[in-house]
């Protein structure tokens, strides 16, 4: 999934579950931020989802945030909305078509996975149609829920 996709979902388990929603789209983000960035910028992975897309990265960034979050505000909120995003990204990549992601990196080695050089939106590979269509359901559910939401919030 691409970055309509990603913040569609973290808006959504932001709402649903009551996250705060810019740590919650903001974790939607850093899974690719960090990947792409260490694949296509550094060259320092062979493949799109290491490092920022296995548990272990999952797991330590939410403690981070829930730690700084606890630190500044005085809760937990902000490690759960980043649990939440950060969640909701990885569920959102393990759409058929896409499928695999580094689960128990860096216990397990995924040297078998290479990306292309490109990415498929400029030539790298087949388009994948299920996650373009599953994407585009997801913003426009997004959008039907945040504008059902902004008139609740007029209508008082
Ligand atoms: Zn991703």
């Amino acid at each position: 999934m691409i970055l309509p996709g990603h913040v569609a979902a973290a808006v959504l388990v932001s709402r649903r579950f009551g996250l705060d929603l810019r740590v919650a789209v903001l974790a939607g983000l850093v899974p690719d931020l960090v990947d792409k960035f260490v694949f296509y910028i550094l060259h320092a992975s062979r493949w799109t989802r290491v490092p920022a897309h296995s548990l272990l990265a999952l797991v330590v960034s939410a403690l981070g945030v829930a730690l700084a979050g606890r630190q500044r505000h005085g809760d937990w909120r902000w490690g759960l909305s980043w649990l939440g995003g950060y969640s909701a990204h990885l569920l959102c990549d393990i759409m058929p078509g896409e499928g695999a992601l580094p689960w128990l990196w860096p216990f397990y080695s995924y040297d078998d996975y290479v990306s292309p050089g490109i990415p498929w939106f400029l030539g790298g590979g087949p388009v994948p149609w299920l996650t373009l269509v599953t994407e585009a359901l997801l913003v426009a559910i997004a959008l039907i829920v945040e504008t059902r939401r902004k008139r609740r919030l007029h209508a008082r």
